[in-house]
């Protein structure tokens, strides 16, 4: 069994997998935000793109999408802070020129027709 990639500690067919497949809703935004960012380090660009919001999806190209998640390698997440509504937090690469990199994010959800979408973020 692999550990989640999120960082949750449990196995990854019980907690993101889930959600990347289809199979489950997340249930809250920071689940939404677990399971993105376990789509990034998967490379479940379908996914990332699914649960971004219409109002904001147009800026997200699944290529460019594709792109960014494969050529970094994904290694944590650290939620900082989390409400009903968003989610602060951490995720630690290594670009494509394995330098070491922090991307932090205050990111914004919505429930809408009964599943949480990803609307935008503060870096
Ligand atoms: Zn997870």
């Amino acid at each position: 069994m692999v550990n989640c990639y999120c960082g949750s500690g449990l196995p990854f067919e019980n907690c993101c997998q889930p959600y990347i497949n289809g199979i489950l809703k997340a249930p809250t935004a920071e689940a939404l935000m677990r399971s993105r960012y376990t789509a990034f380090a998967t490379g479940a660009a379908d996914y990332l793109v699914e649960t971004t919001h219409s109002s904001t999806r147009k800026f997200h190209k699944k290529a460019d999408i594709l792109d960014w998640s494969q050529s970094n390698q994904w290694i944590k997440l650290e939620v900082l802070a989390s409400t009903a509504t968003t989610v602060k937090f951490k995720a630690y690469y290594l670009d494509y020129q394995l330098n070491a990199q922090i991307h932090e994010e205050h990111s914004s959800f919505i429930f809408e027709n009964g599943s949480w979408f990803y609307v935008d973020g503060i870096y």
